[in-house]
């Protein structure tokens, strides 16, 4: 096996990173691959063994620079200047077959100085939900890290729940730059570290931005793209922390995330976020709160701070009404709406308004609109039936049906098969996994009923928990 490394963050100066080696582990095992991913990233094939060596961190490939990122974050809204990578390690970047600059992380590969108490480690729930919703991310067209390979460790990991076996998960990035590595240097007054690492970050992420001020526009709109994207399947992050922001506009940290099943504009699944800070429908609110954060580290390296503060100050206040436009055209076309109207806006939110009136299910709901069984999923059916005339003739047409699939997946990764599949994997079965990773693959076509189904009461997992 061969990775054509080629890697840039290892250039940056010291405090950006601490060169740490992941530490071997005892029997690793490789539980999944992700050969399309490999391919796009020129890796050429290697048998299982070696992946598994590789891709647990016991065999360092050749051009490979590990090293663990530097960085701080805001956690719940308090800020913590002192996070890092504290169980990953980047082994180094490649460019593509399309020409993209792409990390290669091992995550839960144990310690580093930036640990503080954890072990530096990670289970294999986590690591198998992270590649299964990572890579359905993807799927779905939203922009997000990938999933390369597991591995498990032959090393129980001790959490709440006593010893769980450990995985390591190899993810993939176009970087792994997030709100909190700006705060890192702003926080501290490292200007000449800010500078140099907002260089980086143009050069690698938006080439065309013109200075600070220009990035901090760039990611503010790449960000309200993908909140957009996110209300729009469903999506519940779950830890919107800025660390957990990516510069890239990409999903990343797949924690205690969740795609909903009925809808509730409120709804949370992290057992940690008691105060629903990152519910569903808070995250439009919470993505511009972090983004003033990036505008306020990135104006100190400005010198007319006054001009700098009113072009930042206007880009942020700026992001509702971009939030709001990128939400309005996914979800017209989540209703057939292909140009919309300022009045659109109304007649979706009267939708969810009985959607949400029976937590009718987010998914199967929208998919079934242009269907007669769409009111079977509204106890209210004299409203709804009242909505669908205002729709049609809003439409003025018959609904395009395929057009709106395209709009409305078939297939989530809900959370109940999620914790079925890492059961059956503990348990040593991995049929559940393949199934899921096959039907979330076309998550638009209809390939896979039983994983279509909402969870029956037995089945409902109402909380996620941190890995
Ligand atoms: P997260 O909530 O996953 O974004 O993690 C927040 C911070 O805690 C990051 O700096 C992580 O690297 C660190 N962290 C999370 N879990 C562990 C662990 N098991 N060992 C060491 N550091 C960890
Ligand atoms: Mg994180
Ligand atoms: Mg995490």
């Amino acid at each position: 096996m061969h990775i054509p490394f080629d890697n840039s963050y290892a250039t940056l100066p010291d405090g950006f990173f601490t060169r740490q080696d992941p530490t071997p582990v005892k029997t690793p095992t490789l539980l999944a691959y992700n050969r399309d991913l490999a391919l796009l990233l020129g890796i050429t094939e290697g048998g299982a063994q070696d992946l598994a060596q590789v891709f647990s961190g016991n065999q360092i490939p050749e051009g490979a620079a590990p090293l663990a990122q530097n960085y701080a974050g805001h956690q719940f809204g308090t800020y913590n200047p002192q996070l890092g990578d504290g169980r990953a390690i980047l082994l180094g970047e490649v460019v593509d077959t399309n020409g993209i600059r792409r990390d290669i992380q091992l995550k839960g590969s144990g310690p580093t100085r930036y640990s503080r108490r954890g072990d530096g480690r990670a289970w294999l729930g986590p690591v198998l939900r992270e590649y299964v919703v990572s890579e359905a991310m993807h799927a779905l067209g939203i922009p997000t890290t990938r999933a390369l390979a597991a591995v498990t460790t032959g090393e129980p990991v001790f959490r709440e729940a006593g010893g769980l076996p450990g995985a390591v998960l190899t993810r993939v990035a176009s970087s792994h730059l997030r709100v909190g590595t700006f705060q890192v240097f702003a926080h501290r007054g490292e200007v000449d570290n800010l500078r140099t690492l907002t260089d980086y970050a143009i050069a690698r992420h938006y080439p065309d931005a013109d200075g600070p001020i220009g990035l901090l526009r760039a990611v503010c709109a790449a960000q309200a793209e993908l909140v957009a994207a996110w209300l729009s399947v469903g999506f519940i992050h779950g830890v919107m922390n800025t660390d957990n922001c990516a510069i890239s506009g990409e999903t990343i940290d797949y924690g205690p995330c969740a795609f909903m099943d009925g809808f509730h504009n409120g709804r949370v699944y992290s057992s940690i976020d008691t105060q629903g800070r990152y519910a569903y429908g808070n995250q439009p609110n919470i993505v511009v709160w972090n983004m003033a954060q990036l505008a306020t580290s990135l104006i100190q390296q400005l010198d007319d701070k006054d001009a700098a503060i009113a072009e930042a100050t206007e880009i942020v206040e700026a992001m509702p009404g971009q939030l709001e436009a990128a939400w309005l055209r996914r979800f017209a076309a989540k209703i057939g709406v292909t140009s919309p109207q300022p009045d659109d806006l109304g007649l979706v939110q009267e939708l969810l308004t009985l959607m949400q009136q029976d937590s009718a299910d987010f998914t199967n709901t929208f998919r079934a609109l242009p269907t007669a069984q769409a009111r079977d999923h509204f106890t209210d059916r004299a409203s709804f039936d009242a909505w669908e005339s205002k729709w049609k003739l809003r439409l003025g047409a018959a609904p395009d049906t395929e057009a709106m699939n395209r709009a409305n997946p078939a297939v989530i990764p809900r959370n109940h098969r999620i914790e079925q599949m890492i059961e059956a994997a503990v348990a040593g079965d991995m049929e559940p996994f393949t199934k899921l990773m096959a039907a979330l693959a076309t998550p638009y076509a209809s390939t896979d009923p039983t994983l279509e189904r909402p969870p029956t009461e037995d089945e409902i997992v109402p909380a996620t928990f941190c890995g």
